[in-house]
C-alpha cells in the first residue's frame, strides 16, 4: 500500500525561500526536527515567525530584526 506521511518544512516569512530547498530533504517529519535543522543553518525565530539568513539582521541595541527594504535572496549553504 501507499500510504501519505506529513511532512514540515520551514519557509521565511519574508522571502518565502524553503530552508531546505537544495538538500536532499527537502522537509521532516516533525516540526521540531524540521526548525532545529534550519536553525542550524543560521535561520532565526522572531516573533513567532521564521527567518532566514537573508533577511534578518541585528540592530544598534544587539536585537534580532527584520530587515526592510529589497527583499534578498539568500542561497542555502553560503
Ligand atoms: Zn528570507
Amino acid at each position: 500500500m501507499i500510504k501519505e506521511h506529513k511532512m514540515y518544512s520551514v519557509i521565511c516569512d519574508r522571502c518565502k525561500i524553503n530552508a531546505f530547498e537544495n538538500d536532499e530533504n527537502i522537509a521532516w517529519e516533525s516540526e521540531g526536527s524540521a526548525w532545529e535543522m534550519a536553525y542550524a543553518s543560521g535561520w532565526q525565530k522572531i516573533k513567532g515567525r521564521h527567518y532566514c539568513p537573508g533577511c534578518y539582521e541585528i540592530n544598534d541595541e544587539d536585537e534580532l530584526v527584520v530587515k526592510v527594504g529589497v527583499r534578498m535572496y539568500w542561497t542555502p549553504g553560503t
